[in-house]
C-alpha cells in the first residue's frame, strides 16, 4: 500500500526548482504570473509562456530533471540570460552553469542536485515545453508543483459590451440600454494568487459568459471561453489580442479581455455574441427577421462573466465571487404590422392581408 501511494505522489506533482525556507524543494512557493498573461507590447505581443516564481537576487536555482544544458547567452555566465535542460527552461538568471554540460536535477537527486544558476532581480521564469513551444501550463503539468495551493478569488472588475470588431483597430462600445447585433463582451479581470502564503496577482485561468433572459428567466450557457492548458507560439500576436484588448494592452496583469473569443483545441477563434441568431442556429448562423423567430428576442437581460483560477476558485454568481453582470436592453428588431383585416358593414371581410415576410417582403396579400 506504501509503495503504491509513493507512486501516486509522484505522479500527481514535480518539485519547485528552488528551495523552500525549510530547505527542501516541496514548496509551496510564491507565483506571481501565469501561463497566458498578455507580454510584449501592443506592437510585438505574446502569452506568457510560463509562470514566475517570485525572490530575491542570488537565490539558486536548481534543475529539475537530469541532463545536459544549454546555457544562454555564453560563454559570458555573468550576464543575465537562461538555462535548459530537456524541455524545462529557467530564465532570468546569472551565474549560469557553463553551456553544454552535464547536471543532475532535483527528481534525481532531491538532497543534493546541481546549482543551474541565480535569479538575477526579482523572480525565476519557469516555463515547460520545446523551445519552440507549444507551452505547457506548469501548474496543471503533471499535476502542478508540489503542495501548490490558491485560495485566492478571481475577480471580475468590470464587463462592458462592444460592437463585434472592437478587438481590431476601431473599437465601438455599445450603450447597455441599446444593445444590437453581433456583440463582443470584453471583462476586465485578475486572480489574486496565494500559493506558499505570498499574495501576488496574475491572469485568470478559465473565463465563461452567460445570458439569462431576465423576464423569462432563460439562460444561455455558460459559454466556456479562454482557457490555458497550454499556449501555442504566437502567430504575428494576433492570437493574443484577440484574448487581450488592444486598446488597453499592457505588459503587466491585470488584463482586458475579450470574453467572446474562445480558446479552441489551444487556438483561439475570433467570434462574438450574435444577439439577432435565429432560433436553432449555430453561433454564427442566419440571423432571425422577427422577434418570435429570434434566439434572444428583444427585451432584458442580464450578461455574467465567470473567471476561474486554475484551482477552480470563482465563477460564484450566487454570492459574486469571480462572477460580475450587467443589465442591458436587446434591441435588434423593428415592429411591424403582422396583418390587415378591413370589414365592411358587419361581417363581410372587404380586404385581407398578412405581411408573410415581414423584415425582407412587404407584398399584401390578396383581397378576398
Ligand atoms: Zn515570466
Amino acid at each position: 500500500m506504501t509503495v503504491i501511494n509513493f507512486v501516486l505522489i509522484l505522479l500527481v506533482s514535480y518539485p519547485w526548482p528552488m528551495r523552500n525556507a525549510q530547505g527542501n524543494f516541496d514548496g509551496p512557493l510564491g507565483v506571481s504570473a501565469t501561463l497566458g498573461d498578455g507580454r510584449g507590447s501592443a506592437v510585438s505581443p505574446r502569452f506568457h509562456r510560463g509562470i514566475d516564481i517570485p525572490a530575491g537576487p542570488g537565490t539558486d536555482v536548481f534543475s529539475l530533471a537530469s541532463g545536459r544544458t544549454i546555457s544562454w547567452p555564453h560563454p559570458n555566465y555573468e550576464i543575465e540570460g537562461y538555462v535548459r535542460v530537456g524541455n524545462y527552461h529557467y530564465d532570468h538568471l546569472t551565474n549560469r552553469v557553463r553551456h553544454d554540460v552535464e547536471v543532475t536535477g532535483i527528481l534525481e537527486d532531491p538532497i543534493n542536485p546541481d546549482r543551474i544558476g541565480d535569479v538575477a532581480e526579482d523572480h525565476l521564469h519557469f516555463q515547460i515545453g520545446p523551445s519552440g513551444g507549444p507551452y505547457e501550463n506548469p501548474l496543471s503539468h503533471d499535476g502542478g508543483p508540489d503542495n501548490y495551493s490558491d485560495d485566492g478569488m478571481p475577480i471580475v472588475y468590470s464587463l462592458d459590451l462592444w460592437q463585434s470588431g472592437s478587438e481590431a483597430e476601431t473599437a465601438r462600445e455599445l450603450d447597455n440600454d441599446e444593445v444590437w447585433g453581433k456583440v463582443d463582451i470584453r471583462a476586465s479581470c485578475q486572480d489574486r494568487q496565494t500559493s506558499g502564503g505570498v499574495n501576488t496577482t496574475s491572469g485568470i485561468y478559465r473565463l465563461e459568459w452567460l445570458v439569462r433572459d431576465i423576464e423569462e428567466g432563460t439562460a444561455f450557457g455558460p459559454f466556456p471561453t479562454t482557457i490555458f492548458p497550454q499556449v501555442q507560439p504566437p502567430n504575428n500576436g494576433a492570437p493574443v489580442l484577440l484574448v487581450y484588448d488592444r486598446h488597453n494592452y499592457r505588459t503587466a496583469s491585470p488584463f482586458y479581455y475579450w470574453v467572446t473569443n474562445p480558446i479552441i483545441n489551444n487556438q483561439v477563434e475570433n467570434r462574438y455574441w450574435n444577439t439577432k441568431l435565429r432560433q436553432g442556429e449555430e453561433w454564427n448562423g442566419n440571423d432571425a427577421r422577427i422577434n418570435s423567430e429570434a434566439q434572444y428576442p428583444d427585451g432584458e437581460y442580464r450578461v455574467w462573466v465567470m473567471a476561474y483560477d486554475i484551482i477552480g476558485n470563482g465563477g460564484d454568481t450566487l454570492n459574486r465571487r469571480g462572477a460580475e453582470d450587467e443589465d442591458i436592453i436587446l434591441d435588434n428588431f423593428k415592429p411591424y404590422v403582422d396583418r390587415v383585416v378591413i370589414y365592411q358593414g358587419g361581417r363581410v371581410i372587404k380586404y385581407h392581408a398578412f405581411w408573410s415576410e415581414p423584415v425582407s417582403d412587404t407584398r399584401l396579400g390578396s383581397l378576398v
